[in-house]
């Protein structure tokens, strides 16, 4: 990764990220359809791949570094193209080291604690890339637009007075920049839908057979909620897009150009972690030589005494070769 590939992923992004302290308005603020530095599809080849290349090199130094942890929040309105996302973003990386968690409807377990227990229970380890499929944003949105969620709680009447979207927003913050204090990058990812396109998407699993299991009729009537939850979303980017926890809101009406964007704030968030190998220490690397010396005397007749080596360099050495000859050639 050079400073200019780095720098460009920032610039990519940057029209993307919601700026702390900015009031958002998604409808006006931020089309679903727009391209990041006039991104086309034909121009995009190759892209996502390299940006899934990237990941699985990231993630692998922040598994052996074993410092810091990533969470990726996902938060879009049905059909927004979340589980795809997942899918095609993480589909380099090795899974070992990351947990994709989905929140439904609390469960009566949950609704015992406090609201953030169930996300709390479910953080990424260090050196672990933490996916949250809807996340505890869902508590200042579906349990805002839909108020009974909030009676279902069982809060203290003194923790659900007028100001307890203000107060739940200050606990999120409170609660990312704790984690972010303590070495788990939060990320956040809006994956924003017109509503045209959720209805083309809707009926498209309507149309085709294998698409049927997908559709929900539930899914149709909360799209009648659609304006509250514009609201909700507007307020809820307004208020929790921070320094420590940045939200990025993406434009979603392309499944492709929507895939770019969040591998590409993936690995921003990775670059700016910067996760090493670990070195070791000479005393390590001294028993190191020994153990090699031990291993190259047990080497049987005629095999080389470091088959890696041997085929390493004699690899280097042709290259080196082909270079030469195409030289002499030109
Ligand atoms: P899919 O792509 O499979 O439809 P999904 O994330 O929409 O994925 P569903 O099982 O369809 O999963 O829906 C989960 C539902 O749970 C959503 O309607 C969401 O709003 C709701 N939900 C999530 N968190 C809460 C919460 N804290 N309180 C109430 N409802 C919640
Ligand atoms: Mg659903």
């Amino acid at each position: 990764m050079t400073g200019k590939q780095a720098r460009r992923i920032a610039e990519f992004i940057e029209p993307l990220r919601v700026r702390p302290g900015r009031k958002v308005n998604l409808a006006k603020d931020f089309d679903p359809a727009f391209r990041p530095l006039g991104l086309r599809r034909k121009n995009s080849a190759g892209l996502l791949d390299r940006g899934i290349a990237l990941l699985a090199d990231y993630q692998r130094r922040l598994a052996a570094e074993n410092t810091h942890g990533v969470l990726l929040c996902l938060q879009a309105l049905d059909a927004g193209g979340k589980d795809g996302t997942i899918r095609h973003v993480m589909s380099g990386v090795n899974p070992q080291g990351v947990h994709v968690e989905g929140f439904k409807v609390p469960s009566t377990e949950e609704l015992d604690h406090d609201y953030l227990w169930r996300y709390a229970c479910r953080l990424p380890a260090r050196g672990d890339i933490g996916i949250f499929n809807r996340s505890h944003y869902e508590e200042v949105l579906v349990v805002r637009v839909h108020p009974q969620n909030l009676d279902r709680q069982k809060l203290p009447q003194s923790a659900k007075g007028a100001d307890v979207w203000e107060r739940r927003y200050r606990e999120i913050n409170d609660w990312e920049r704790y984690l972010s204090d303590n070495g788990f990058s939060v990320v956040k990812l809006f994956l924003n839908l017109s509503k045209e396109e959720q209805r083309t998407r809707f009926l498209k699993r309507i149309d085709v057979p294998e698409r049927n299991w997908k559709f929900s009729a539930a899914d149709v009537h909360e799209r009648g909620y659609w304006d509250d939850y514009q609201r909700a979303f507007s307020e809820m980017l307004s208020a929790t897009s921070t320094p420590w926890a940045p939200w990025y809101v993406v434009p979603a009406d392309r499944k492709w150009l929507a895939r770019i964007c969040a591998a590409a704030v993936l690995a921003h968030t990775l670059i700016g972690i910067d996760p090493q190998y670990p070195t070791v220490s000479d005393e390590v690397r001294r028993d190191l030589a020994e153990a090699r010396k031990e291993l190259e005397a047990e080497a049987p007749h005629g095999a080389a005494r470091d088959p890696y080596l041997a085929e390493h360099e004699g690899a280097s050495r042709d290259g080196k070769r082909a270079e030469k000859r195409k030289k002499v050639r030109a």
